[in-house]
């Protein structure tokens, strides 16, 4: 059986759903990897080196494929040169991709989306929104400590002593708790808010400060966040007007599954910030948790730089593609029997994942939003 790895084509992708390194575990599971030239080029990983490890460049690699792997949805083009029958493993936001849900359910394709795998413990060498954010999170911070135009870290010299830098994060999942490890190990003093209810024992566990609004927490199916209700929103901007405003940084990295990112901060609140600070919002490309800001950009909002997040974890692709990879090994084993790719839909991470199978959309909320 042939697993392809596909070249990326959407605008800004860097990333490759498969890294040399890995190959050899595809080939251990009775896999003939293809790959097409070029994949890893933006990667930074020449054809050469798969070539080295045993998978073959093939520009017919989607044709020959019983298995595409990519990272961003394959377009409707790529699926209409799958074989029927073919499966397809790659994000697959079925939410904005209507016409490429349909065209793999036209064409008979089984497809499976990384964002659907379950949250559960047994998916977590599976969960690809984990890892990309775990880059994004570590990204933001970077970006951060880079646009800042002072220390991060307390200084003490014999020129005298230069204060740390005050970093404040909002959300503190995947993204955000690596936000706030990453500035730490930069020496910044870090504070950090989240709505859910354990979240402010993971603050501390980094060393950060949990910012304490006294409200309510929201917690969600699934352990995720709930959506705030305005009154709510109007009362917890209110409280953390203060903290925003003595940032020297701010990271926000908040979520809610299924929904339009939750506005936390207003462009007034920003103006508040002292010359010089930055802005970071990872969610820019959702909605946006900071009023303004503009994925892809730096725009200024008072005396602050606002950066909005594109594409993070493709900005670090070498690793984000190694960790998605990994990803990936570990759900094509899940799916492989004696006889090859085999997923048996019985299991809950398979059921789960799966968009399209059998010329139908298997994903019910897909299904009710499309047909
Ligand atoms: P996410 O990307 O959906 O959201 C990011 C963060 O934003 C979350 O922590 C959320 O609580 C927070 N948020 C939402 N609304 C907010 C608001 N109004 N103000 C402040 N913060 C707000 O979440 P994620 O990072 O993907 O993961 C969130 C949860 O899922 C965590 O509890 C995490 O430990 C858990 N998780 C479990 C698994 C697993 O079991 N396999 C894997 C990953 C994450």
């Amino acid at each position: 059986m042939k697993i392809a790895v596909a070249r990326e084509t959407r605008d800004g992708e860097a990333r490759v759903a498969m890294v040399p390194e890995l190959v050899a575990k595809l080939t251990g599971l009775g896999y003939d990897v293809l790959v097409e030239p070029d994949a890893g080029r933006h990667a930074l990983i020449a054809d050469e080196e798969y070539a080295a490890v045993g998978a073959v460049l093939d520009s017919g690699a989607v044709e020959a494929a019983d298995v595409l792997v990519s990272v961003q949805p394959p377009g409707t083009d790529v699926v209409r040169r799958l074989r029927p029958g073919a499966a397809t493993v790659s994000f697959l936001p079925t939410g904005s991709e209507p016409e490429v849900v349909a065209a793999l359910r036209d064409g008979g394709i089984t497809s499976f989306a990384m964002e659907l795998v379950p949250r559960i413990s047994r998916a977590q060498s599976m969960d690809a929104l984990s890892s990309q954010a775990l880059v994004s999170g570590y990204r933001c911070a970077i970006v951060a400590a880079g646009m800042l135009r002072r220390f991060f870290p307390l200084n003490m010299t014999a020129a005298g002593t230069v204060p740390p830098a005050e970093v404040v994060v909002l959300g503190a999942g995947v993204a955000g708790l690596q936000a706030i490890a990453t500035a730490k190990r930069l020496g910044a003093v870090v504070k950090a808010y989240d709505v859910r209810a354990a979240a402010a024992e993971e603050i501390r566990s980094m060393g950060a400060q949990a910012i304490d609004l006294e409200l309510d927490t929201l917690e969600g199916a699934g352990g995720y966040a709930r959506e705030m209700t305005e009154e709510r929103a109007a009362l917890q901007m209110e409280r953390l007007a203060p903290y925003v405003a003595a940032a020297d940084a701010l990271i926000t990295t908040a979520a809610v599954p299924g929904r339009q990112a939750p506005l936390l901060v207003t462009s007034a609140m920003v103006e508040q910030m002292k010359p010089g600070s930055v802005v970071v919002d990872l969610a820019a490309e959702t909605g946006g948790n900071v009023e303004g800001a503009v994925a892809g950009e730096v725009v200024r909002i008072g005396n602050a730089q606002v950066w909005g997040g594109q594409n993070v974890p493709s900005q670090m692709p070498g690793p984000a593609s190694r960790l998605y990879a990994q990803n990936i090994v570990n759900i094509v084993t899940l799916m492989t029997g004696e006889a090859g790719f085999a997923p048996d839909f019985e299991d809950e991470i398979v059921a789960g994942s799966c968009v399209t199978h059998d010329g139908a959309i298997r994903h019910e909320p897909t299904r009710l939003a499309l047909e």
